[in-house]
């Protein structure tokens, strides 16, 4: 059964039980029935309470079967340890959702009841909302199946939360900021019903063109990925809790540089999610998102009353990566017959606070008529001799007459009272008013964003690399096994690498000072000599690696140095001889890695080496696997990428290289998520165009088991 129609009957239910209805005021069982009744809901409503006839007003049941109708929704509002034997009793009455505001399971560490209950609904086909939520709210069925005092100001955005206290403090904001909700859905624990269901959901409701997520941890990353990828409606979502997490303990430079941060980055980007970092941000952004189209391309045009909001909103594009540029001259012949001569037809366009009305309806209409626009700012001061509803008012008739709709509008008036008039008047017919010229711009960066994700397309473009060797790659994960260890040393890690495809180079392990020679011979000069022990990873750190080697005599002198060092450095460690490679010429030194994320499995990571990935952190990841494609835009996202395109006149490095290095890694990591915990191809030296790279260390780190 699709979620749509599993789905469809708990938000959209045709009849509610409450179970624990109650005549106490002040209740949770009196305020669900009483919220569905002011709510004006257009279904059945059923109270169900042992003992009491009447609540409310309405028929009360003793038990869920003494119901007479099929029951769709049952509202629990029982204490935990009653919950289960309701449950049972509305899987038998084959009620289709359960919404389980009661409190006391995995929140509190109460995993058993909480699996029991999805347990009992999962096997008659019902789905489980909560526990632990403020409820459900549709303004489709004017449905408050909650606790929150009232329904939502209506709008056409679902929101869908964990956070139950931030529902009822963002249904109460509706109002202020005439934004509004089709739906306010409180997940709780997620027992059941998660975020990939609600996209996948709201993605069918016709009441709905934007879906808005408050999300404090995910169960399964990869489905959500999927879900928000699928989705044909705009997404936008905050992630709360992104600080440092677990990092310290982490023995790879990956482990350590992903912070879920990071993580969360990556993944909304392959979700196709539309990221805010203020609740503020949240809404602005979604409530653009429900009203506008899609920004489809770089130019936006800004219309105001006053410079200095202008210059601000210049300011603020530059800063959230959508620059303003000058309008084409005709545009500003057209626009420069909308104002007095003092004002400016360049970009923003100051008609002046002398122009009104008349001045902004010029403008716009300019504006949008002209191709070379794709969205459109309108800024207004307040002003003694203008009204900031009889602007809106004008604003929108202008709009209107242009017959122009696939171009987005927002607005931002800065003024007082009259300017929340304005607001009413411009949000009622679909624009979406902000009182700082900051935010106009925040959301029309949100909407070029989105039109971004929709050029991407849906389909995930990887196809596995087909010369690739599985079973190799497997056999050395398990002799590492086998020596009862999770960390590999460089030789074995390299062969791990090689398996995929990766460049490694030619190494040997030599165990005496006379192997070391003839392997030199074999390999030839200038060579790397290295360390090679299971506990010791960071081999500079133990002064165990000696680079640019030209002689037998230096060989043999540094063999006993490096085995000497090593001892020295960590007297118990167990020691298999020294490494023996190619020195690889010099090169851009470049970190690619990879993390097991608990939330969206293997994690691939890309940034420049030395002080760039150990200062500065300038790293970027994706969710694997990941094409050579999806690598190549990957590259863009660290602050360092000019150096890849070559600066001061050295040549653009070999991107293609480095992009197909970082998808077949991903491919080995994806493989064999099940064992790898982290990597490290640290460093790889890359050349310039065409002369590929060399991956001159590897670490691998096996999950405990
Ligand atoms: P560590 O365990 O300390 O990370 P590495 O193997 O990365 O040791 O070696 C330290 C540095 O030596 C590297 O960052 C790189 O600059 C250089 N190096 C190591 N191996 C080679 C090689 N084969 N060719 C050229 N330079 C190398
Ligand atoms: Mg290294």
């Amino acid at each position: 059964m699709s979620t749509k129609t599993e789905l469809d009957p708990v938000f959209n239910p045709k009849s509610i039980a409450v179970i624990g209805a109650s005549r106490k005021p002040g209740t949770i069982g009196n305020k669900v029935v009483e919220n569905l009744i002011e709510g004006g809901y257009k279904g059945k409503i059923y109270p169900v309470n042992p003992g009491a006839d009447e609540i409310l007003g309405l028929k009360a049941y003793g038990t869920i079967n003494d119901v007479p109708g099929d029951v769709d929704v049952a509202v629990f509002c029982v204490p935990a340890k009653f919950v289960l034997d309701s449950a049972r009793q509305c899987a038998q009455k084959r009620v289709k959702g359960m919404v389980v505001i009661s409190s006391g399971f995995s929140e509190t560490g109460n995993r058993k009841d909480e699996e029991e209950l999805v347990a009992i609904a999962k096997a008659v086909g019902s789905r489980v909302i909560g526990p632990n939520i403020v409820g459900i709210l549709s303004n489709s069925t004017k449905a408050n199946a909650s606790f929150a005092p009232c329904l939502p100001y209506p709008g056409k955005t679902a929101f869908i939360t964990q956070s139950g206290a931030l529902l009822i403090a963002l249904d109460m904001a509706t109002f202020v900021r005439k934004m509004g909700f089709s739906a306010m859905i409180s997940n709780g624990n997620m027992a059941d019903v998660d975020f990939a269901d609600a996209i996948e959901y709201y993605d069918e409701d016709p009441d709905t063109s934007c879906i808005t997520l408050y999300i404090e941890g995910l169960k399964d990353g990869r489905r959500f990925i999927q879900a928000g990828r699928k989705a044909s409606k705009p997404i936008v979502a905050i992630k709360s809790g992104v600080s440092a997490r677990g990092a310290a303990a982490a023995a790879s430079h990956t482990g350590s540089l992903a912070g879920a941060t990071k993580i969360y980055e990556a993944a909304f980007r392959q979700a196709h999610v539309v990221p805010a970092h203020t609740i503020d941000e949240l809404l602005n952004r979604s409530q653009a998102m429900s009203m506008q189209p899609p920004l489809t391309g770089d130019n936006i045009l800004v219309v105001t009353n006053g410079g200095g909001i202008g210059v601000l909103a210049t300011d603020s594009a530059e800063r959230y990566n959508v620059p303003l540029s000058a309008a084409p001259s005709d545009l500003q012949d057209a626009l420069r017959k909308c104002m007095p001569d003092f004002g400016s037809a360049k970009n923003p366009v100051d008609i002046t606070g002398g122009a009104g009305l008349e001045g902004y309806k010029g403008a716009i209409a300019a504006a949008l008529k002209h191709p070379w626009v794709n969205g459109l700012v309108v800024l207004y001061c307040e002003t003694a001799v203008t009204s900031p509803p009889d602007i809106a008012k004008g604003v929108i008739e202008a709009i209107k007459a242009t017959n122009v709709t696939d171009k987005p509008i927002v607005a931002a008036f800065v003024g007082g009272e009259r300017c929340d008039q304005a607001r009413s008047v411009l949000s009622d017919a679909g624009i979406p008013m902000f009182d700082d010229p900051d935010k106009a711009m925040s959301v029309m960066s949100g909407l070029r964003q989105y039109a971004r994700f929709l050029d991407e397309g849906r389909e995930d473009d990887f196809k596995p690399h087909k010369d690739v060797d599985t079973k190799a790659a497997r056999e050395v994960v398990a002799e590492v096994r086998k020596a009862g260890r999770t960390s590999f040393t460089e030789p074995e890690a390299k062969r791990l690498f090689a398996a995929y495809g990766l460049p490694v180079g030619r190494c040997f392990v030599a165990k005496t000072e006379d192997e070391a020679v003839r392997l030199a011979g074999e390999i030839g000069f200038p060579l790397v000599m290295k360390i090679v022990s299971p506990q010791i990873l960071h081999k500079s750190d133990a002064c165990c690696v000696k680079i640019n080697i030209n002689s037998v005599e230096e060989v043999r002198e540094n063999f006993k140095t490096i085995m000497a060092n090593a001892k020295k450095f960590k007297p118990d460690a167990d020691l298999h001889g020294v490494l023996m490679q190619e020195m690889a010429p010099k090169g851009t030194e470049v970190i690619c890695g990879s993390i097991n994320d608990p939330q969206f499995g293997p994690t691939i990571m890309f940034g420049l080496g030395g002080i760039f990935v150990e200062v500065l952190k300038d790293v970027t990841f994706r969710v694997t696997p990941i094409s050579p494609h999806q690598a190549m835009e990957m590259l863009p996202g660290i602050k360092a990428f000019p150096i890849l395109q070559g600066v001061r006149g050295e040549k653009r490095r070999d991107q293609e290289a480095l992009a197909d290095v970082i998808s077949r890694l991903s491919q080995l990591v994806y493989d064999l998520g099940d064992e790898i915990a982290e990597s490290d191809a640290n460093p790889i030296l890359l050349y310039e165009q065409g002369k590929g790279l060399k991956v001159v260390d590897a670490r691998v780190i096996l999950k405990k088991k």
